[in-house]
């Protein structure tokens, strides 16, 4: 397969994603600068006259205004670049179907989870940081609970996994590896995306394990078997638990540093209180520029861990040509660039690039002689 297209594909995508980042980085910075946050606010106070509706309404405001400017955006990369490389199955309204139904859910979640962090300022003051921390904490878990059962089926028939003698296997390896596993499940994806993926979900009584159809019907049951293997790596070295500990972790630092940096630098905007509606753009501001130094930090750990999970995806199944073979056709098949600039995997990238993996899996394959 030519590496020059999925370079210019990965790269398209790469430089629209920065693009977008700065443009709306300028333009939050602006709309709060010169003042246009703060009138907005005093413009809705004019018609409403309750403080959570004042909020929500600015709220919905600023993500309506963001989601019209940005959907040229949206479109050349989410849809025209799709197509333009062949990677699509949808149609024009069936994107635009999708799109709208993951906004409602969204905007169901988001919602109220905005209500309370606006209750939670009011109440608390400067320490919102923390409780606001722990409903969020409480609240992923949750989330992670019903993805599977509850959001995926939103979007794609999910059912279970016919092939008995696939679904051996898995259970085999499931078995060995300690873990109790509900079910296999196969979903759609087709209908969607050439793109193939597997996934490991849930948390608890709802973890299963999830097949794309594009993998089942591309791959043969060795290399699937290969993929499961890497996902289980990833529960047997913990890396779900460290996850969840570690994002928890962060997000406790991140709001604590946004809460502070936000309520020293309102005055630099015009602003004379935490509560002040219109001076909540500064916290997304500082979110960004604190997620800028998150980035790399968590992709070289994400990174690592997949390192870990192939690993124990070799040393498990004992197959390293079907797992390289597995790897060498999902990259192709992703249109995945082989061999990014250092700075950019290291950056950017949560999963290594396919020649450092492959390179490592080599390595750990090798039996050494003492
Ligand atoms: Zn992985």
């Amino acid at each position: 397969m030519n590496n020059s297209q999925a370079k210019k594909y990965s790269n398209t995508k790469l430089a629209f994603s920065i693009s977008e980042t700065i443009l709306s980085f300028v333009l939050l910075f602006l709309f709060t600068f010169l003042g246009l946050s703060i009138r907005l606010e005093m413009y809705i106070r004019t018609i409403l006259s309750n403080n959570y509706a004042v909020f929500i309404i600015y709220v919905l405001v600023l993500a309506i205004s963001s989601a019209i400017l940005f959907s040229p955006f949206n479109y050349y990369t989410d849809f025209y670049l799709e197509h333009k490389y062949n990677l699509s199955n949808q149609s024009f309204l069936k994107w635009i179907w999708e799109g709208s139904k993951a906004a409602m859910i969204g905007a169901a979640f988001g919602i109220p989870l905005l209500m309370l962090f606006y209750y939670i300022l009011q109440k608390f003051g400067i320490i919102w940081w923390l409780p606001f921390g722990i409903i969020l904490f409480i609240f992923s878990v949750v989330l992670a609970q019903i993805v599977p059962v509850l959001i995926l089926p939103l979007f794609y028939k999910v059912t279970l996994l016919e092939n008995e003698s696939l679904k051996e296997k898995i259970m085999h390896l499931c078995k060995n590896a300690g873990l109790k596993v509900g079910s296999v499940f196969k979903f759609d994806m087709s209908k969607n995306t050439k793109k193939a993926n597997a996934a490991f979900t849930g948390l608890g009584r709802t973890k299963r394990i999830l097949l794309g159809d594009t993998l089942l019907d591309n791959y043969s049951e060795d290399e699937i078997e290969t993929v499961i293997a890497h996902e289980l790596g990833h529960y047997k070295k913990k890396h779900i638990i460290k996850n969840i500990i570690i994002g928890t972790l962060s997000s406790f630092l991140t709001f604590y540093l946004i809460a502070h940096l936000h309520r020293i630098s309102l005055s630099w905007f015009g602003f004379t209180a935490i509560t002040q509606i219109s001076s909540l753009p500064l916290l997304g501001l500082w979110t960004a520029i604190i997620g800028l130094i998150e980035t790399p930090l968590s992709n070289s750990i994400s990174r690592k861990f997949e390192y870990e999970a192939d690993n124990y995806a070799v040393t498990s199944t004992q197959k390293t040509e079907a797992f390289i073979k597995t790897l060498e056709k999902l990259t192709d098949q992703n249109l995945g660039d082989r061999e990014p600039h250092p700075l950019v995997e290291w950056f950017f990238y949560s999963h290594p690039s396919i020649k450092n993996r492959i390179a490592y899996i080599k390595s750990a394959s090798t039996p050494i002689n003492y």
